[in-house]
């Protein structure tokens, strides 16, 4: 994919305008990300940026999140353009929870080295996926009513059942008993 922002001042403000007003799967979400940098500036001083990037490699099928002193890198599979909206806002949230859990640890970012998060850890950040997008949902059905970022409540616990079985299988049970407390 080539970049589409170079020579961006060279184009005319209408070209401009589209080119930074396209929103790519790796950047949605982008409120809740900038709320969060927020929040960590409000409760901990850090200067903390979170990026978000779709990997290049087709080899890399599988998200994460990794941590740094003072940012932390969101690397989504690459095939996510091709992913529906709904699926990767879950897995995007999904990354987002394991920094929420993490938020006492990031000044001490070695104790984030292990690459295997806990499954109690796997169980929070999935959980919050499904809020976070009921959330946002809601936030959608009142501001725009409608749109196609609006799901109902058993499609989205469906989405989410879904992916849990595929990448966590083990706390399957504890995620889906999680969500209805
Ligand atoms: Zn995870």
């Amino acid at each position: 994919m080539g970049n589409k922002y170079i020579d961006l001042s060279q184009k005319s403000p209408k070209e401009a305008a589209e080119i930074v007003g396209e929103v790519e799967k790796s950047n949605y979400l982008a409120h809740t990300i900038r709320e969060m940098e927020l929040a960590l500036m409000r409760t901990r001083r850090m200067h903390y940026h979170i990026f978000v990037y779709a990997a290049t490699s087709p080899s890399c099928t599988k998200s994460k999140i990794t941590f740094f002193d003072y940012c932390c890198e969101i690397r989504l599979a690459a095939n996510c353009e091709k992913t529906d909206d709904r699926t990767i806002r879950l897995i995007l949230a999904h990354e987002l929870g394991h920094l929420i859990y993490n938020f006492d640890n990031l000044k001490n970012p070695e104790i984030l080295e292990n690459p295997t998060p806990s499954q109690k850890e796997e169980a929070f950040a999935w959980i919050f996926a499904y809020h976070l997008i009921n959330v946002k949902s809601a936030y959608h059905k009142y501001t725009h009513g409608g749109g196609r970022f609006i799901y109902s409540t058993p499609e989205l616990k469906d989405a989410l059942s879904n992916l849990v079985r595929k990448k966590n299988p083990t706390i399957h049970g504890d995620v889906m008993r999680g969500i209805e407390e």
